[in-house]
């Protein structure tokens, strides 16, 4: 075959050195760091795929329209800017700013949830979640059983099971369900899509109910992507169609801007009705800032806007999912399990399998993430028994279906020598996997215990 090879379509003009420690010094900074990798100095980790949040390269048609922000109170122009990006490129008429994704769960929660009541979805991401229980309301997962079966490819394995939905509103009753939250992609699945029928089914369910549907958007153009690529009828769509037409099912949605907006801090709500508007635009000054700020810069508002727009072209996407895929594939490739298929922003790297001689309740999944910090100084994020959290009511340990080490790949930033590295990393692991031994919780907080426990070695 003689067709030309992909490459990304764009190239670097600015670069940030990296530093390399020693395996040593890096087994000495971990300890320090008492096995929580969220303890670690940025610094000494040498490729991050902690998260990819905030983490992106802006363009630089991003950066210049940092040097435009308008920094006044109330009106400014980079955030009509960025509402009227918004409204063109999503269809919602009102928006709130807000510093980032879990502040607009502050605002919007604020207004539509009372004590017991109930949010369907499919597997919530955790501060969703923290945000549901932290007002005595509970979270039910409503996501297809497929979901968890790692082996099994499919294309949208971040559906919600209607049968599941029909049967949590018949079980609980409309009042007391103020929404249905759709996550997409979703985070906590395994960055698995949601499909565009999956979509309009749940809203069909929702109107008839008269349940508004909202959708937790951080990752939305990656599901607009996968829609595109592997959903009958879309091919010949372009995303930005594809968009509208998912976010014209939905009442409302509130935005982590760091992720699909490709930009460093920011986020926001968007709504078609009037009145929640108004009665989320109280808690927002609140919680926030003004309605024209809502705890943004006026030029974060406007490299906001450039990166929506930017974020729901083609070709970027293209080269951002290719790469998710490239290391996913370099993994597989060494008879490691991974969630598949790969999903849009990370690869999940099943630790259940990996160390089979360390109990779910010793988190062999955090185990994994700090012996890959150890061996090449690329960190990654537990996503298992850690993160899944104690019972709000009974406080026993959650044990979740898979465990995962999830490495997360910032936009832009990294190229595939860097997932290379990241590939040989899990390999010498993998060569002495039965050495490794489970770890202990010293410390944990009462609730998303993840960001800030400290543990001990076995
Ligand atoms: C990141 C994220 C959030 C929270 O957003 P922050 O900007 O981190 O506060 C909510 N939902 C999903 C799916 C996310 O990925």
């Amino acid at each position: 075959m003689n067709q030309q090879p992909y490459a990304e379509p764009w190239r670097v003009k600015m670069v940030e050195p990296l530093k390399i420690l020693s395996k040593a010094e890096r087994e000495t900074k971990i300890k320090a760091a008492e096995y929580n990798l969220f303890n670690l100095a940025a610094e000494d980790v040498y490729i991050d795929l902690l998260t990819d949040s905030g983490t992106g390269a802006m363009s630089d048609r991003q950066w210049s329209a940092l040097m435009q922000g308008d920094e006044s109170y109330a009106g400014s122009r980079s955030f009509i800017e960025m509402k009227k990006t918004i409204q063109e490129l999503l269809g919602f008429e009102y928006v709130l700013p807000t510093h980032q994704g879990r502040a607009a769960e502050n605002v919007l929660f604020s207004a539509l949830i009372k004590p017991q009541d109930i949010i369907p979805g499919n597997a919530h991401f955790d501060t969703t979640k923290g945000h549901i229980e932290f007002r005595q309301a509970t979270a039910v997962d409503c996501t297809v059983d497929e979901a968890t079966d790692m082996n099994l490819e499919l294309p949208f394995k971040g559906n919600v099971d209607l049968t599941k939905l029909e049967a949590c509103i018949a079980k609980y009753g409309v009042e007391k369900i103020p929404f249905v939250i759709l996550t997409i992609t979703c985070n906590t699945g395994g960055g698995q899509p949601v499909s565009m029928a999956n979509i309009k089914a749940v809203s069909a369910i929702c109107k008839e109910h008269k349940i508004p549907m909202i959708f937790d958007a951080a990752r939305f153009a990656e599901n607009a992507y996968f829609i595109k690529t592997r959903e009958q009828g879309y091919q010949q769509h372009s995303i930005k169609e594809i968009v509208r037409e998912m976010f014209s099912y939905a009442d409302g949605m509130t935005m982590s801007a760091k992720k699909d907006a490709i930009i460093n801090i920011g986020g926001f709500i968007a709504l078609r009705d009037r009145e929640l508007y108004r009665a989320c635009s109280t808690f927002n000054i609140m919680f926030e800032g003004y309605l024209t700020y809502g705890g943004m810069s006026g030029r974060d508002m406007a490299a906001l806007a450039a990166g929506l727009r930017e974020g729901t072209e083609f070709e970027y996407l293209q080269a951002r999912i290719a790469q998710v895929k490239y290391l996913g594939d370099e993994i597989s490739k060494l008879g490691i399990q991974i969630v598949k298929p790969a999903g849009g922003h990370a690869i999940y790297v099943d630790a259940l399998s990996f160390f089979p001689q360390i109990e779910q309740k010793q988190y062999p999944a955090q185990v994994l993430g700090v012996a890959l910090y150890v061996e090449a100084g690329v960190r990654g994020v537990e996503i298992g028994t850690v993160m899944a959290d104690r019972d709000p009511k009974t406080r026993e340990e959650r044990l979740p279906k898979m465990e995962l080490l999830r490495l997360a790949i910032p936009r832009r930033v990294y190229t595939n020598n860097h997932m290379d590295v990241v590939a040989w990393g899990l390999k010498q692991i993998w060569e002495k996997r039965e050495s490794y031994k489970g770890l202990k919780i010293k410390y944990e907080a009462p609730i998303m215990r993840h960001f800030t426990a400290t543990f001990e070695q076995l």
